[in-house]
């Protein structure tokens, strides 16, 4: 596999093993734990005025950081999204500057698509011609759309409780689209009955591909930037199975060794009280997580009871002195609809959990008069503008 010149490998989470990057590679062949990209920083030169001086048209301009190379891309010109001030939030919360990054301007609609660009791309450099993964919805469109461009067959299996766009936008891809009865978990499990059956099937499930999380990178390194190379002191993230607060305590990681930064934001994991496994073992200073038993939020994208790279979230949260928060439906639908009215932005009801896990976080004090905090809206509110309105139904409009 073409890999960009700093790729030292794929490193174990759970061991420590390092493997050789190939497309083929998933999971540790030792322990089965998880693969994260390792590269050799001193190999990669970059400063700030080489990036600036590059154009801001896609997640690809960071080529340096992330394992291919531009020229094999699958790319729909995803990332390079705004970052957006909102100071009416700013008043709310009580903080210095409050800004949203808007992930729905992504070409899907979701910031799903970077993950999607990279592991596709890994895919291409395969012998695979079909692709497969269980997903809440977001991740099964991206995944579609991507494999469509490289003309590769994809397989998703999405609850039924996934929202219709989702589903109407994976056929409209090409894709196979599979709607398992009941909830995510039953999804995976009709996911993994078929790709039993079908060896030759490339998995693009979040944390069996190492390229997911590894392209949520991008979305740090545009906020610096945007930022005019300063570091916001928080950043809130709608998190459901972790691949945004890996991907960006990675990312920020990166940025301080390569000398672009010289402090790291504090990661705080926003979560639905109904199913909250992180928040949870974060309340319990736990190092693992328990799975819910009993999901329930209307929050779809979210709803994962039982993250398989747990622990290493809950790693991410503590290396970056951050925090998890959950909060509960009504909350979450009545922040969406305060961003939407005083911000103009579209979060959907599971990116809005950032938000309103960011107005939790103030009422407890987690930030300081003089801060500067990044929410991030992970999806556009059109693709769930039915469960929007219908909470403005709620209260009489
Ligand atoms: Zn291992």
């Amino acid at each position: 596999m073409e890999t960009t010149d700093a790729v030292a490998g794929l490193e174990c989470v759970d061991c420590g093993t390092v493997i050789e990057a190939t497309a083929e590679a998933h999971r540790c062949p030792e322990c089965d734990g998880p693969l994260d990209p390792r590269y050799d920083y001193d190999a990669i030169d970059l400063d700030r005025e080489t990036l600036e001086g590059r154009p801001a048209d896609s997640q690809w301009r960071y080529a340096e950081l992330l394992p291919f190379v531009r020229e094999t891309a699958v790319t729909t010109r995803e990332g390079a999204t705004p970052l957006v001030d909102c100071p009416d939030l700013a008043d709310e919360l009580g903080v210095d500057r409050v800004l949203l990054k808007d992930e729905g301007r992504n070409p899907t609609g979701s910031v799903r698509d970077r993950g999607a660009s990279l592991a596709v791309t890994a895919a291409t450099r395969s012998d695979a011609d079909d692709v497969a993964l269980p997903s809440t919805g977001n991740g099964g469109q991206a995944a579609a759309a991507y494999a469509g461009r490289a003309g590769l067959e994809s397989h998703a299996y999405l609850p039924s409780r996934s929202g219709f766009t989702n589903k109407a936008m994976v056929n409209v891809h090409g894709g196979d689209m599979n709607v398992v009865g009941g909830r995510y978990g039953d999804a995976v499990g009709a996911y993994e009955e078929a790709l039993a059956e079908h060896d030759d099937w490339y998995s693009l499930r979040a944390f069996e591909t190492p390229y997911r999380h590894e392209g949520i990178k991008t979305l740090f390194y545009e906020l610096v930037e945007d930022l005019e190379w300063t570091v916001p002191d928080a950043i809130c993230y709608p998190t459901g199975i972790g691949t945004g607060i890996v991907g960006l305590a990675k990312a920020a990681r990166e940025f301080e060794e390569l000398g672009l930064i010289d402090e790291t934001p504090a990661l705080y994991a926003a979560q639905a009280s109904g199913c909250a496994p992180i928040a949870d073992a974060v309340a319990d200073g736990r190092d693992d997580l328990d799975p819910v038993e009993r999901p329930d939020t209307i929050c779809g994208e979210l709803e994962i009871p039982d993250p398989p790279a747990g622990s290493w979230v809950l790693e991410a949260l503590r290396e970056t002195d951050g925090d998890a928060v959950a909060t509960d439906d009504p909350d979450i639908l009545e922040a969406a609809v305060r961003v939407a009215q005083t911000t103009g932005l579209e979060p959907t009801p599971s990116a809005a959990a950032a938000a309103s896990g960011a107005w939790e976080l103030a009422d407890r004090g987690a930030f300081d008069g003089d801060e500067t905090v990044v929410i991030v809206s992970t999806g556009a509110g059109n693709k769930e503008a039915d469960v929007l309105r219908s909470h403005l139904m709620g209260q009489g409009i």
